[in-house]
């Protein structure tokens, strides 16, 4: 029989754990595989740890990661991966926003349809606040322009994957990770299942706009140089335009013999130059950081805890 993980990064899930567990369990024990059940906890402040400790008592085939402190999802899902013993691991929210119902159609895809890789996508955005969608659209036309990885809009980290494709993602040991465009970038074929968004359960969501930002400016420097060039390209056109400006002036001076008259242009030119200079730097300083924090090779994650420690 197939053994199918579940990968579960939890931060401040006590009350969806045990819904989520049942869900995913019902639809699991149809389906005649054998499964594990990994809860990540990320360093929760409520009771996501007991919880998962009690699911572990009741039923071995729960697994549980605890974190020294926060971490972010991103390093729950990738100690979830690590930890996944399974022929096919799927990574799922616990707030049941990802309807554990698709869990057959994907390991279906996977197993018997020729797909290394089932994700799903919503094709709705309701219940957001419009300019989040608004903006959100915006981060993936931009980001499909400039890098390379295939990056879909709508799409949610809940996927099921082959043992293959698990092996690629935990190939790539970058610090700086960005899910949705590392599992674009390791390719495979992949089966995108539609649906339409669901709100969580309980609890309420981890992500404020301002650290939404963040994360989209990291998936750009994770995937993406294009910033780099824009500041040369746009170095060079303000120095030409400055060169014709001064040719402009020149000339304009010996014929009309006119006196430099142009304080405003000048205040004008410095400010934009200045301005342009900054942002040029800051871009460099932003791609820099994020090679400091990489040559350190801190580890993504601490563990506190996990079943085997009982
Ligand atoms: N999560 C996590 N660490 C964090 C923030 C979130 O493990 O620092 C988990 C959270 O418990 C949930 C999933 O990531 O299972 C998605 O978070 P959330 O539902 O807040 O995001 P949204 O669905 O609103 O995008
Ligand atoms: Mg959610």
């Amino acid at each position: 029989m197939d053994l199918i993980s579940i990968v579960v990064p939890c931060y401040n899930e006590d009350e969806s754990m045990p819904l989520f567990y049942k869900a995913v369990t019902e639809e699991l024990e149809n389906l005649n595989v054998d499964f594990e059940i990994i809860f990540v906890d990320d360093g929760s402040k409520d009771k996501t740890l007991e919880t998962a400790k009690n699911l572990h008592e009741k039923d071995k085939r729960v697994r549980y990661i605890s974190f020294s402190r926060n971490f972010g999802k991103e390093a729950g899902m990738l100690a979830g991966l690590k930890a996944a013993k399974g022929d096919y691991t799927a990574v799922m929210d616990a707030d049941m926003q990802d309807p554990p119902s698709l869990l057959p159609e994907m390991y279906d895809a996977v197993k018997n349809g020729g797909f290394d890789c089932a994700a799903t996508r919503r094709t709705t955005r309701k219940g957001e606040p419009v300019i989040r969608s608004f903006f959100a659209r915006m981060f993936y036309k931009i980001i499909n322009k400039i890098s390379d990885a295939d990056i879909v809009d709508g799409a949610r980290d809940f996927r099921l994957m082959s043992r293959k494709m698990v092996d690629a993602v935990l190939s790539l040991s970058e610090y700086n990770r960005f899910s949705k465009g590392i599992f674009g970038w390791v390719g495979f074929k992949t089966k995108w299942i539609e649906y339409v968004n669901v709100e969580r359960v309980a609890g309420e969501t981890k992500w404020s706009f301002w650290k939404l930002f963040k994360y989209s400016m990291e998936g750009i420097m994770a995937f993406s140089t294009t910033p780099l060039y824009i500041s040369s390209v746009m170095g060079f056109i303000v120095c030409f335009v400055a060169f014709v400006l001064a040719c402009f002036y020149g000339v304009k001076a010996l014929i009309f013999g006119d006196p430099a008259a142009g304080f405003p242009t000048i205040v004008c030119i410095m400010l934009f130059l200045g301005g342009v200079q900054l942002i040029g730097i800051g871009v460099v300083g932003m791609y820099l950081s994020k090679t400091y924090l990489e040559t350190k090779k801190r580890p993504i994650y601490i563990i506190r805890e996990t079943e085997n420690d009982i």
